[in-house]
């Protein structure tokens, strides 16, 4: 059996991979010549982390953890709303949540494929639901299409032409790279008017931050670094001075979209959307590539074991839309303005009853466990 995956993301490697691990002959087709990612972070939770062991690098995400303490969501001056500790988080989950370089993850991912298995600087200019697809070097035919071709996804506009495209949320991010000098080490959200910045200690000493903010859509300034200082950089430390060691050259900025209503299915025929392509979600929840991750292991399964396409919509459609629900719900709540006071309160109350509850609000969300199948192990070939 031949699966054709279109975009090599987070979500098209590990649609091949998994699809591999289950005896398919996979080929990914790329639109740029290199894989190299956004140069930023990103959190797997241990959701993530189980469907990763199904194609043998779980344990080389879990190696590189480095949440510890104390973290949580913290007012501008510094004050607490709510208060999780790693370790409990840790021990409620069965795992950590690992925050890493995406860079990172795409060179795990990488690793279980041949190089042959993926075409770089193709670009998929059609999808047929009988299994064809039309690139710029001409035409290839599959038993399985796999979609992976992120929130501009074409082949959801082509087999989905009334649905509605996703919109802008009136948020803005910003994702970068920095050091602490004074090595906090503390991971923290917090929460101002319309405003979020996250902190994310990572291994090897860099810290992974990112910052929400309301703009009018494609808005871009010269100097972003002094954008966010003017934002940010009265808030609590150490933002001013992660925001300080940054490399202005190296921050992304991103409008941040979401789609308003589900897909009706997330398949059609032979063709499959997986990732952002099937469900775009605000980062809020910081499940995005989770979720793209545990869509490729449900799809091997279920085309291999189990009820073909549809048994994948059947699984994946009432999980995703509530999480990309969820995750806008949190968006609208760093939205708020005049509220925030209101919003704050109720934030500190929850917190003050105690980090049992923040797990126990998440565990729908991460207690999550792939589908039993055969999987053929295969083992990073990345040395440590
Ligand atoms: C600010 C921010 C923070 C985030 N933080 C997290 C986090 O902490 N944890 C988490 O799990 N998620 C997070 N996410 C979400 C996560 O980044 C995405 O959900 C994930 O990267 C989607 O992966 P994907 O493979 O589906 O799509 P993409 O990464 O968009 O990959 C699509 C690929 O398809 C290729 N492509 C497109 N069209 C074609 C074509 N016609 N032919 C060939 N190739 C094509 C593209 O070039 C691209 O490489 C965050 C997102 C944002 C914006």
């Amino acid at each position: 059996m031949k699966a054709t995956v279109i975009g090599a993301g987070i979500g098209g490697l590990t649609a091949a991979a998994a699809l591999k691990a289950q005896g398919w002959t996979v080929r990914v087709l790329e639109r740029s010549t290199t894989l190299e990612p956004v140069g930023s972070g990103l959190a797997m939770m241990p959701n993530a982390l189980r469907a990763l062991d199904l194609i043998g690098i779980g344990d080389r995400v879990r190696e590189l953890a480095t949440f510890a303490g104390d973290g949580g969501i913290r007012r501008p001056n510094g004050g607490w709303l709510s208060r999780t500790s790693a370790e409990a988080a840790a021990a409620r989950f069965g795992d950590p949540t690992v925050v890493m370089l995406r860079a990172t993850l795409v060179d795990l991912l990488q690793s279980v494929l041949d190089p042959a298995e993926i075409g770089l600087g193709v670009t998929v200019d059609s999808a047929s639901p009988d299994g064809t697809v039309t690139t710029s070097t001409g035409e290839e035919r599959a038993d399985l299409i796999v979609a992976a071709d992120g929130i501009g996804s074409r082949v959801r506009s082509a087999l989905f032409p009334d649905h509605p495209e996703p919109r802008y949320t009136g948020l803005t991010a910003w994702r970068l790279l920095t050091t602490d000098p004074d090595k906090t080490g503390a991971f923290s959200e917090t929460w101002g008017r319309g405003l979020v910045f996250g902190v994310n200690p990572i291994a090897g000493g860099q810290v992974y931050c990112y910052a929400t903010a309301p703009a009018p859509a494609n808005t871009t300034v010269p100097d972003e670094k002094r954008e966010l200082l003017r934002l940010f950089g009265s808030w609590h430390a150490p933002i001013p001075t992660l925001l300080q060691q940054a490399d202005p050259t190296r921050i992304l900025r991103n409008d941040i979209h979401y789609l308003p209503r589900a897909l009706p299915a997330l398949h059609r025929d032979r063709i499959v959307l997986l990732g952002d392509a099937a469900h775009p979600m605000t980062p809020n929840l910081g499940q995005g590539a989770c979720q793209a991750i545990e869509d490729a292991v449900v799809l091997a399964h279920e085309v291999t074991n189990g009820t073909g396409p549809a048994g994948y919509t059947a699984a994946r459609l009432p999980r995703t839309t509530t999480i990309m629900a969820k995750s806008r719900q949190i968006s609208r709540l760093t939205q708020l303005g005049a509220l925030t006071p209101l919003r704050d309160a109720a934030m500190w109350t929850t917190g003050r009853l105690g980090p049992n509850l923040v797990l126990r609000q998440a565990a729908p969300v991460i207690d999550w466990t792939p589908p039993k199948s055969e999987w053929t192990s295969h083992h990073s070939g990345i040395e440590s």
